[in-house]
């Protein structure tokens, strides 16, 4: 639910801060979820998983989490991005390799049995990785 919730593409590049400023919300709205669960508990980081195919720009998408967060109570939580790559998998041999960059939208071929039958494995993704959460000592 939360992944379709993130799979948000980008529709006008004009809309674009608007655009990352709605994900960051939601990342923020899923760190609190978790929070919610916990009560007393301080948000401490969220991690998210950021497809080279996604259409989010991870500097504008941390430039939006910061202006967010700004005066806030969750100035303090700190925004984890990790870039993915695109990943196809061979259908000849079943392995999976990065596609090179500079082309991503054509189908590179398998660098291990250099078959050209590859599928499309990963890299639109935008997807939750963690969310860090210090509970009160007691
Ligand atoms: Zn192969």
């Amino acid at each position: 639910m939360l992944e379709q919730e993130l799979q948000i593409r980008r529709i006008d590049p004009e809309a674009m801060l608007m655009h990352e400023v709605g994900i960051a919300n939601s990342i923020l709205e899923a760190g609190h979820r978790e929070l919610a669960l916990r009560p007393g508990s301080t948000l401490v980081s969220i991690g998210v998983r950021v497809g080279v195919l996604s259409g989010v720009d991870i500097e504008a998408l941390r430039f939006a989490f910061e202006c967010l967060v700004a005066g806030t109570s969750d100035e303090k939580v700190r925004f984890v991005p990790e870039s993915c790559p695109r990943t196809n998998r061979c259908t000849a041999c079943e392995r999976a390799f990065p596609s090179p960059a500079g082309s991503p939208f054509l189908d590179a071929p398998c660098p291990y049995c250099g078959s050209t039958r590859t599928q499309f494995v990963s890299g639109d993704e935008l997807d939750l990785a963690f969310v860090e959460i210090e509970e009160p000592s007691s």
